[in-house]
This record gives C-alpha cells, structure tokens and sequence, in this order.
C-alpha cells in the first residue's frame, strides 16, 4: 500500500490527516482500516513522541512505508489475507 495519505503535525499543536479520493475508499474497506490505523499512528508519533507508537516517521521511506502497514496488518488483522 502506497502512503498516499499523510500525516502532519501543525504549527498549532495539532496534528492532521489528509485523505486523498484516489486510493482510498475505493473498494477495499480492509485495506482503509489499514491505512486509517497507519496513519493514526503518526498522530500518537507527532502528539505523543515515538515511544507512543510502534509506526515509524516513513516521510520518504517506502520500504518503511510498506513495513508499518504490514506491522498494522500483522498486529490488527492477524490471519487475515489482504
Ligand atoms: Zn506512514
């Protein structure tokens, strides 16, 4: 699964995702909760420091963006076939 959402920390304290129309809610409702779950836990990184999450800072990394939602799959659906 490509990060095609992301997850920011804003200047005001708050942190925010942004969903985009492309890849996400387009079929696989498996496959959104991953990425809802993914992207959740960058907002415990940027709120709560990364000891608050086992999701990595991925920015620019797609192997580690491919390793976090596999960890998400792993832990959340474990058995499940995606
Ligand atoms: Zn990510």
């Amino acid at each position: 699964m490509a990060d095609v959402l992301s997850s920011i920390m804003n200047s005001n304290g708050y942190a925010s995702v942004a969903f985009n129309n492309v890849d996400f809610n387009f079929g696989s409702l498996l496959g959104d909760a991953v990425t809802i779950l993914h992207e959740l836990g960058h907002v415990y990184q940027y709120l709560f420091g990364q000891n608050s999450t086992a999701i990595k800072d991925d920015q620019g990394n797609a192997d580690l963006t491919k390793a976090n939602s596999a960890l998400v799959k792993s832990k959340c659906f474990p058995g499940v076939v995606f």
